[in-house]
């Protein structure tokens, strides 16, 4: 009974298994597809996954995906400066742009404080994040994490830390789905949690 593929197959079956969200069956689902694609089709995907390693790297002021630093979105002067949004990941910044809600600047932790996968304060992108509370034209932080147990101890954390700063820090209103990440909350309901924001 062959429970594996033959070589280059299995290798590419593999490496979509190893992915997140995908799982065995779609791993094997997509590496047939490809197998039956075009040759330029597969290129494609491999270019643009080289491409994605070599250009994209992450802004040194907040920590979000760029191909140049300081990303976009900090070197913008048309963007309210005096505010920042805190998010976990580069993912977050999208869902909060696409409310249209929101003019001010981010700062992208780079995850959440989970004690059981021994992600603690020091490994998140914190210590650049006073770095730019050092600037008084920032009046606000808003504390945007994931509405689950490890956005929250990272909200209480942010909280107890940057309020005794001088500035204001609020956190999302409640309503959205609880246990779930950012990205699964439409765009109407997260921008009222912008809009609805409340001190922290
Ligand atoms: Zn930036």
């Amino acid at each position: 009974m062959a429970l594996a593929y033959d070589g280059a197959i299995q290798r590419l079956i593999d490496a979509f298994n190893r992915l997140p969200g995908i799982g065995p069956k779609g791993a094997q689902r997509i590496a047939f597809y490809l197998l039956g694609a075009d040759a330029q089709e597969a290129a494609d995907l491999a270019d643009a996954i080289a491409e994605v390693k070599a250009k994209v790297r992450f802004c040194d002021v907040c920590g979000n995906v760029c191909e140049s630093s300081p990303c976009p979105i900090c070197a913008d002067p048309r963007r309210d400066h005096t505010v920042i949004c805190v998010v976990e990941e580069p993912k977050d910044v999208m869902s909060i742009e696409r409310t249209r809600e929101y003019r001010g600047l981010y700062h992208v932790l780079g995850g959440a404080i989970n004690p059981m996968a021994n992600v603690g304060p020091s490994d998140l992108n914190i210590a650049n994040l006073l770095e730019r509370l050092k600037d008084d034209q920032v009046k606000e932080i808003i504390l945007a994490l994931d509405p689950n147990i490890e956005g929250e101890a990272t909200t209480t954390y942010l909280s107890r830390l940057l309020s005794p700063l001088g500035v204001k820090v609020t956190r999302l209103a409640s309503g959205l789905p609880v246990g779930s990440d950012l990205e699964y909350a439409d765009e109407i309901t997260l921008g009222r949690a912008l809009a609805g924001r409340r001190e922290a």
